[in-house]
This record gives structure tokens, C-alpha cells and sequence, in this order.
């Protein structure tokens, strides 16, 4: 039974799903007008493991994360170097999909992009200004009348009355036009040069807070199981998607709000004016992404995460002794043979004990920290009893260690680097061969394969085309 720390309610909760054996999920993704850093590769991998996990126990994930592609940052990178907003987002869209894949976070069912359901944005604000949650200002601004929903600040336990006297400086943002400061921008008028949209109010673009809102309700449908994020977006995101999303659709947006703390560097709040920032590009020219991953699980999602050398390499060391327990299987099973012994079955059903404890600590909400921990006994475990050991119990011992180390995305398995130029011959030879195939001139094709073989290259004829491994 799986235990969600509900942000709502501020205690651990059962998880009961909507629809019987299926998770609706919704994670709040990045804004795309630069490489992502380190703080947002955050949330991704812990939302990819609780999605993974969900998986593991039999749940059918449905996982949505969107990537806002219209903001004022990105329309300022875009007239920096005087390109359209368009190329800046598509840009750092695909980079941020290159970054997911070196740590392993897998695409989300449907990553929606802000300016692609602009339709459906019209949509819902038409219907909270006829409901008179939203009202128009002089100047064409859309604004949300958010006292008169009445459960505004229940996901942050803010009192709104405390909010009007303590957060004036915060929520007044000069604009007069509003008729309370707690108001918030629903749609707002262009300015030069920046992209728009007509709508029957002013050309003018969204705020932010309605394309969550309307995104999960077209991809999740108007009640959803998890809404997740930073814990920075608790309080106004989260609490204005609420406000918007319930007085639209009438009834609850989301079960259980999941909110990752936040990652620190040395100790200090990770910001650029400090100038200790770092993209996860830079920390992919020092580390396999692998190690980022890991080193994001070794502590509970809700918990601050700091992030120092020390720390990386420590994570780096762990990884490796997971990676090596698990090579070392597979070098004992290429001479091992036969079935299990009486004794090694009894040995099998101790390795059984480490996947209970693991799925323990995540059923725990989600404590990865003691999840690896679990993951560590057991190749402490393997290790003493994989010599000699019969391939049966070589083959349950490493499923029981991927069922797991999977699980965490974590794949152990040692790279091999090979230099470019290796790598291009290798891919020149495979063109090579290929076009020998087609003339029909196999013996050619033969002979390429066999070059590559005494170089340690092994090819292998997929219907994906030809893959290589070293042998
Ligand atoms: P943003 O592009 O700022 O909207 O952030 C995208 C996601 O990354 C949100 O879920 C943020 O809460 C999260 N995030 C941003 N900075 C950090 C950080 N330093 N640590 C953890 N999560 C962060
Ligand atoms: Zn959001």
C-alpha cells in the first residue's frame, strides 16, 4: 500500500487512485529559454521514479508535463538575439529532452507546450468570467477574482486575510486596474514585440497559473490523482491553478499534491546572482548523467538536497558498486551452467527479503534514500554467495538487482567509451556493409563483419536496423 505525504492535508495518506489500477499525473515542467540546471533535473527524476514505481506495482501511469514555451524570459532571450520566441523554446525543448535522456527520465505520455492550447485557455476564462471568477480591466487585462473563491489558501495554509496585510508588497504589482491586490492575471494585453493571440478581450498572450489548469484538464480529464512540482510552486502557482480549475470545473482538481524541497549548492540556495549555478549540462562533462541520478535519490524527495563534490563523488563510488556487482553476473554466467541446488534456493528466497525492504521504503512516500540503502544490502548479499553459484541462481540474482536498480532508472551497467573517430569508422563500416548487402555481394558483407569482430565489435541485425556492442 503506497503512503503519499499530501501536501493538502500536511500528513502521509493512502494512495487510492480515481479510476481503479490507473494514476493521473500531472508534474509542472520547466520554462524553455535556457539549458535546464541541476534544481529542475530535480523534480524530474523524483517524479520519474514515482511513476516508474507505480509501474512496478501494477498501476497504469498516465503522465503528463508541460513545458512553458511563452513567458517574459523567453520573449527577452528571443529579442536578445533577435529571433522569434518560437525558435528560442523549440530550441531549449530539445535540449532539455537530450538532458531527460542522459539521466534517464523517460518522455512523459504527453508533454503539452503552453502556446499549442492557447483554444482551450479562451475557453476556461470565458467560463470563469461568466461564472464571475474572472472580469476584464480597462486596459483588455483578464484578472482572476480570487476572495471569491472562498477556499483560497488551502493548499498553502495561507489565510487570505493574512495575505492582504502581510503579502501587499508581494501581490500589488502596480497594476491599479485590479480590484483587489490579491487578484491575479488571467490573460494579459501584448507589448511591443511580443508574440500574441486574439481573444475577445485584447491581443494579448496567457498568464501563467491557466495553461497547468487547462493542460491537465485536456490531457487528465477535471479530477486528477497527483499534481506535483518544486515546493516553490506551492504558493501562488499551485494555489491559483486550484482557484482557477475548481471554480471552472466544479469539482476537486487534484487528490494528493506532491512538492520536492528544493537543491542547494555548498550549503546556499542555488541562484545565478550567487554565481553558484550549474546546468546539467555542466555536470554531464564531469559525470554520466547515472551518477546525477543517483546522487538526486540518495536523499527523500521532501527533504533539502546539497549538492557538492564530495557529495557527487560519493554517489559516483555507490553507483559503480552496484554497476560492478552486476557485471560481475554477468561475466560468472557466461562459463556458469545448471539449475538451482535445494541450498541456492533457500539462498533465492534471502534475496527475496531485500526487494520486501525496498518496496517498504518507497510504499514509505516514495523514500528512495532507504530504498538504495536496500539496494546496497543486496549486492552486499550477491556478492558473498555469486561465486560458484549455479547459472539459475546467477540469472534470479541479477533480475531480483534490475527489478530494482530499474525501478530507481538506474541502469548497471558499464559504459563503454569509445573516441569519435573509432565510433565513425565503426558506423562507416556498417554503411559499407549495408551497401554490400544490397548489391547482393555477401561475401563483402561477411568479411566487413568479420573486420569488426577481430576489433572487438560485435554486430547484431535488428528490425530497428544494425546495433554494435564491444564484446
Ligand atoms: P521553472 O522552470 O523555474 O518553472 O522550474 C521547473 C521545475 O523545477 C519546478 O517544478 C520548480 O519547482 C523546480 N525547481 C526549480 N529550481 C529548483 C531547485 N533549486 N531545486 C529543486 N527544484 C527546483
Ligand atoms: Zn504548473
Amino acid at each position: 500500500m503506497i503512503q503519499i505525504y499530501n501536501t493538502m492535508n500536511k500528513r502521509k495518506e493512502e494512495f487510492v487512485p480515481i479510476t481503479p489500477g490507473e494514476v493521473k499525473m500531472y508534474v509542472c515542467g520547466p520554462t524553455v529559454y535556457n539549458l535546464i540546471h541541476i534544481g529542475n533535473a530535480r523534480p524530474m527524476i523524483v517524479f520519474d521514479t514515482v511513476r516508474r514505481y507505480f509501474e512496478y506495482s501494477g498501476y497504469k501511469v498516465n503522465y503528463v508535463s508541460n513545458f512553458t514555451d511563452v513567458d517574459d524570459k523567453i520573449i527577452k532571450k528571443a529579442n536578445e538575439e533577435g529571433v522569434d520566441a518560437k525558435v528560442i523554446s523549440d530550441r531549449y525543448i530539445e535540449e532539455c529532452k537530450k538532458d531527460m535522456a542522459s539521466m534517464n527520465v523517460r518522455p512523459a505520455t504527453t508533454h503539452p507546450q503552453a502556446t499549442k492550447e492557447i483554444g482551450g485557455m479562451i475557453k476556461m476564462i470565458k467560463k470563469l468570467i461568466d461564472q464571475d471568477y474572472g472580469y476584464v480591466a480597462q486596459d483588455g487585462t483578464v484578472y482572476y477574482r480570487t476572495r471569491k473563491f472562498r477556499e483560497y489558501g488551502k493548499l498553502s495554509h495561507k489565510n487570505i486575510d493574512d495575505l492582504r496585510s502581510g503579502g501587499r508588497s508581494l501581490l500589488v504589482t502596480g497594476e491599479d486596474q485590479k480590484e483587489d491586490p490579491l487578484d491575479f492575471v488571467l490573460w494579459k494585453p501584448k507589448k511591443e514585440g511580443e508574440p500574441y493571440w486574439n481573444c475577445p478581450w485584447c491581443k494579448g498572450r496567457p498568464g501563467w497559473h491557466i495553461e497547468c489548469s487547462v493542460m491537465s484538464k485536456r490531457y487528465l480529464g477535471d479530477s486528477i490523482d497527483i499534481h506535483a512540482g518544486g515546493e516553490d510552486l506551492i504558493f501562488p502557482h499551485h494555489e491559483n491553478e486550484i482557484a482557477q480549475s475548481e471554480a471552472a470545473n466544479g469539482v476537486p482538481f487534484a487528490k494528493y499534491w506532491m512538492h520536492n524541497a528544493f537543491l542547494n549548492i555548498d550549503n546556499r540556495k542555488m541562484s545565478k546572482s550567487l554565481g553558484n549555478f550549474f546546468t546539467v549540462r555542466d555536470i554531464l562533462e564531469h559525470y554520466d548523467g547515472q551518477v546525477l541520478r543517483y546522487f538526486m535519490l540518495t536523499v527523500h524527495y521532501r527533504s533539502p538536497l546539497n549538492f557538492s563534490r564530495e557529495l557527487m563523488e560519493a554517489a559516483k563510488t555507490s553507483y559503480e558498486r552496484i554497476v560492478n556487482c552486476a557485471e560481475n553476473l554477468r561475466f560468472l554466467l557466461e562459463k556458469a551452467s545448471g539449475t538451482m541446488t535445494e541450498e541456492e534456493k533457500a539462498i533465492a528466497g534471502q534475496a527475496d527479503a531485500y526487494r520486501v525492504r525496498f518496496e517498504e521504503a518507497m510504499d514509505d512516500d516514495f523514500n528512495t534514500a532507504n530504498a538504495l540503502s536496500a539496494i546496497f544490502e543486496l549486492v552486499t548479499f550477491i556478492n558473498s554467495h555469486a561465486d560458484g553459484a549455479s547459472a539459475e541462481l546467477l540469472q534470479t540474482m541479477l533480475k531480483e538487482l534490475t527489478t530494482l536498480t530499474d525501478i530507481c532508472g538506474l541502469i548497471p551497467e558499464r559504459k563503454v567509451e569509445l573516441p569519435a573517430e573509432e565510433v565513425a569508422f565503426i558506423e562507416a563500416k556498417i554503411a559499407e556493409r549495408k551497401a554490400a548487402k544490397k548489391a547482393r555481394d555477401f561475401a563483402k558483407a561477411d568479411a566487413i563483419r568479420d573486420e569488426l569482430k577481430a576489433k572487438g565489435i560485435i554486430l547484431e541485425d535488428t528490425r530497428e536496423g544494425v546495433k554494435w556492442k564491444k564484446a
